[in-house]
């Protein structure tokens, strides 16, 4: 088997993590039989600065061309102050859009063995957090119109949101699949008390619930999952819910797991060839230090081979190999506890790529 992988390592800590992230694939294609190729491309900041774009044509044309994309991070204070089409971020939504991927699909786990870093206390961290969340990301407000002017002699600005009963029909039914392959229960959050297109999004995720009766299927107003992520999170399995909604809960979830730098992200549309990210940003602050955790980009990874390849084998042994270096109480600086040994960013990939042998 032979897979093109489009690799953008980005900005900040992007090509650090990406570095590690690339020496676990290279292992995975010695021992698999399978070959990667990878190939590069620039995205964020470092294309503003080479191209003048965050997103340039050539990048787009690879992304569109090839069997995954594997993205570090973009951003940094060096462009905050360009103009807003050709931002950092700009990027992402540009490639999520052209990709088709309107499903993001965020794992949110406590390893065990970091209980001591999440925010939760003890007692609720000790029952568990293993939940997948299943956002819309390519609706929603962030991609309805955006303006700002004077009205009524004082600046106004409005942000529309708008969503199609398709768009919520495809990514209900992404988070019911989503929900078989896991412990089949399925919870719904919406703000349908006071808006719209959650008044629509309950009606459509219900019409949807039907064909999935082995599915335990709810609704949660969004404000209620917020209270409820931090009060009993082992009560959830899978959560789908709109773009801004599943922006905000899904930092919730892993901010619960310890970590940010833990976390993995797919971003999937409807075929195989899908998007995959650790969920943080491109972390200025410890940029060029090799301090990074570079653990959720190699979950990414993981991700990539288990949604897109097919190799869910291959996925596994990752999985157990980050668990492995976690037990022997390897960390890296973000979720550093008391009597465990702090590796850099580059001494992490490299304990894990010892687990894969
Ligand atoms: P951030 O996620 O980059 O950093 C938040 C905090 O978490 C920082 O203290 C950082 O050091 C830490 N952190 C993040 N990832 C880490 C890792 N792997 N290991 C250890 N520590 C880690 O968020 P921010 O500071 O708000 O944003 C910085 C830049 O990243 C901004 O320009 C923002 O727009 C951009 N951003 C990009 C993405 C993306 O590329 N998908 C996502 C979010 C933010």
């Amino acid at each position: 088997m032979e897979k093109t992988i489009t690799v953008i390592r980005g900005d900040g800590i992007g090509p650090e993590i990406i570095g590690q992230a690339l020496r676990v694939l290279r292992k995975i294609e010695e021992t698999s039989g399978c070959t990667f190729h990878f190939q590069e491309a620039l995205a964020g900041g470092c294309a503003i600065d080479a191209c003048g774009t965050s997103l340039p044509e050539e990048t787009l044309q690879k992304c569109l061309n090839c069997d995954s994309v594997l993205l570090g991070a973009v951003g940094g204070p060096k462009w905050d102050g360009v103009p807003k089409e050709i931002r950092p971020e700009a990027a992402l939504l540009g490639l999520r859009a052209a990709m088709g991927l309107y499903a993001n699909l965020r794992p949110a786990r406590l390893f065990p063995q970091l209980a001591a870093a999440s925010p939760l206390r003890a007692e609720i961290a000790e029952r568990g957090v293993d939940l997948m969340m299943v956002r819309e990301l390519t609706g929603g407000v962030y991609f309805g119109e955006h303006r700002t002017g004077i009205e009524n002699g004082g600046l106004t600005a409005h942000d529309d949101m708008v969503y199609t009963e398709r768009e919520i029909e495809r990514i209900v039914r992404r988070g019911f699949e989503t929900a078989r392959k896991r412990s089949r229960r399925l919870t719904s959050v919406d703000k349908a008390n006071v808006l719209d297109t959650s008044r629509l999004w309950r009606k459509v995720a219900h019409r949807v619930a039907e064909a999935y009766p082995d599915v335990a299927f709810s609704d949660l107003l969004v404000d209620n999952a917020a209270m409820q992520l931090v009060k009993d999170p082992a009560q959830f399995d899978v959560i789908v819910t709109e773009n801004l909604f599943g922006d905000i809960l899904s930092d919730e979830a892993s901010m619960i797991t310890g970590s940010i730098g833990m976390m993995a992200s797919a971003s999937l549309g409807d075929g195989p060839r899908g998007m995959y990210e650790p969920i943080h940003g491109s972390a200025p602050d410890i940029a060029g230090k090799d301090l990074a955790n570079p653990v959720g980009t190699i979950l990414s990874a993981a991700m990539m081979l288990r949604y897109s390849f097919g190799m869910a084998g291959e996925a596994d042994r990752i999985e157990r190999a980050v668990s492995a270096v976690l037990d022997a109480g390897y960390r890296t600086a973000d979720c550093m506890s008391v009597g465990c040994t702090r590796l850099t960013c580059s001494e992490m990939g490299e304990r894990i790529l010892r687990e894969l042998c």
